[in-house]
């Protein structure tokens, strides 16, 4: 018997901490040695000129839920996680999507259903709070805690919004049974008010998407959710974070000591609300909530990612169809900014497009990359350091990259079940051509090699953070 199942050699292994030219040996399914000059393998992968890295961990992944805008998500556990694992992201969290008055129990088994025997790569779920009521936040979070369910999202914008009493209540349980909650920061009133003006007066065309919910409306959601986290006295995650008003506010409140996190996605760092003068049904392509921002904005979040105040960058995936009578032309004949889904694919391309724009481009190093796309999600979602680094231990989600290759994204070469990419005619540099997930070869150049329905439910733990001081609540 050979001492190890898999060799790859001769490349540069990256963690969130440091660059290092070693092999890695791989044995049942995990890392057992990072060495120089390891042998004794059944098989041997060469990696020379290649980065290794950790598989990628997608935080913020929208697979299978019910109809938003009267659509449905057009990938399945089964094509979504398969065009991740192209991408070289050996991990999505997806969202369990609380419909109201159903137990969270329910919710949870029904997605099991969705993603058991297709899912390819491992995969977790947040739970989509609609509904805390005194049932959900004083029994049903505490137990599914228990079997590792540790992040519950809130939403403070759409009709299934939460007050924030609601949220403070959900706070409080995320407090004392050590969950994260992570939540979507837009004032619905102030979104609803400004529509409702644009509507009146017949101005419903889609460059009125992003005017009905500017930086300042997310800014405020923002501040309120830091306010809210402190008083709690409860770490607290904004997710796709689009404007440097609302990362000015995460910033103010990491300065004065809260534990707020901040995610960001690939579509806030790539595109701006020019795309929004894109005629007709074009500017579809492009719609997603929050909207981008000007022209400016890209610059600042990415000295935001390079300066710490972003520690997860995620895709916030919603494979909604475009040209299709089930898609997004779906109330058609004529675009309306409030009618049309918002929410656009990037589970696949996520990684590429963060290596290719920050790494090679010189605006966040290879350290920063892995950190914001691997080891920060897995830490903060309670899968380190099982999940999102190379290390001794560590599950063998590994992905090969060459950084030299050049490829044009194009929606041909993509894998994800819909019809269009918003990332059309991007150039990139840098592409993962080997993957593998627990010490299998699932992707190799471009096909994929592993078994169907391989990926495994995982149970994260509490989140292991210390609470900040300070708050009225706290010896409570
Ligand atoms: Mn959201
Ligand atoms: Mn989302």
């Amino acid at each position: 018997m050979s001492r190890f199942d898999l060799i790859i050699q001769n490349g540069t292994v990256v963690t969130a901490s440091d660059t290092i030219r070693c092999d890695v040996g791989v044995k049942d399914g995990r890392i057992s040695s990072l060495a120089e000059h390891l042998t004794d393998a059944e098989h041997v992968v060469d990696a020379e000129g290649m980065f290794v890295l950790p598989g990628g961990i997608d935080a913020h992944v929208h697979l299978d839920e019910p109809p938003f805008y009267g659509i449905l998500l057009n990938d399945s556990f089964e094509t979504g996680t398969k065009a991740a694992a192209h991408g070289g992201t050996t991990t999505i969290i997806s969202f369990a999507q609380q419909q109201k008055g159903r137990s969270l129990r329910d919710t949870v088994s029904e997605y099991h259903t969705k993603a058991s025997d297709k899912a390819v790569v491992d995969y977790g779920f947040h739970i989509i709070l609609s509904d805390p009521n005194e049932q959900v936040t004083s029994e049903e979070i505490p137990a599914l805690v228990d079997e590792g369910y540790t992040s519950y999202k809130c939403f403070m914008t759409y009709d299934g919004y939460l007050d924030d009493g609601q949220i403070l209540r959900t706070l409080e349980v995320a407090r004392r049974e050590r969950a994260m909650v992570m939540i979507h920061a837009e004032n619905e009133h102030c979104i609803r008010h400004v529509a409702k003006r644009f509507v009146d007066a017949g101005q419903t065309s889609l460059d009125y998407f992003p005017k009905m919910a500017p930086m300042c409306v997310e800014r405020e959601g923002t501040h309120r959710a830091i306010s809210m986290s402190e008083l709690i006295d409860v770490p607290i995650l904004l997710v796709h974070v689009s404007g440097r008003e609302a990362m000015d506010q995460i910033r103010w409140g990491q300065d004065r000591g809260l534990k707020i996190y901040g995610e960001t996605c690939p579509q806030y760092l790539l595109l701006t609300d020019e795309v929004y003068k894109k005629q007709g049904w074009e500017a579809a392509k492009y719609l997603f909530a929050p909207p981008p921002r000007d022209t400016q904005n890209p610059d600042a979040l990415w000295r935001g990612i390079a300066t710490g105040i972003f520690q997860v960058i995620s895709s916030d995936h919603n494979a909604f169809q475009f040209d299709s009578p089930s898609g997004k032309k779906a109330e058609g004949p004529e675009p309306h900014f409030r009618k049309v889904a918002p929410g656009i694919p990037g589970v696949e391309a996520r990684l590429a497009l963060v290596f290719s724009e920050g790494v090679s481009r010189g605006r966040i190093d290879i350290n920063t990359f892995v950190a914001t796309t691997a080891t920060n999600p897995a830490k903060i979602y309670g899968l380190y350091p099982r999940k999102g680094t190379i290390a001794v231990g560590a599950d063998a989600d590994i992905a090969i990259w060459d950084p030299e290759m050049r490829r044009t994204i194009t929606h041909d070469l993509l894998h994800e079940d819909v019809d269009f990419t918003p990332y059309e005619g991007t150039e990139i540099k840098g592409w993962p051509i080997k993957v593998f997930s627990r010490g299998d070869l699932i992707v190799s150049d471009g096909n994929y090699v592993g078994e169907e329905g391989r990926g495994r439910f995982l149970r994260r733990d509490r989140v292991n953070i210390h609470p900040p001081q300070g708050s009225p609540l706290r010896d409570n």
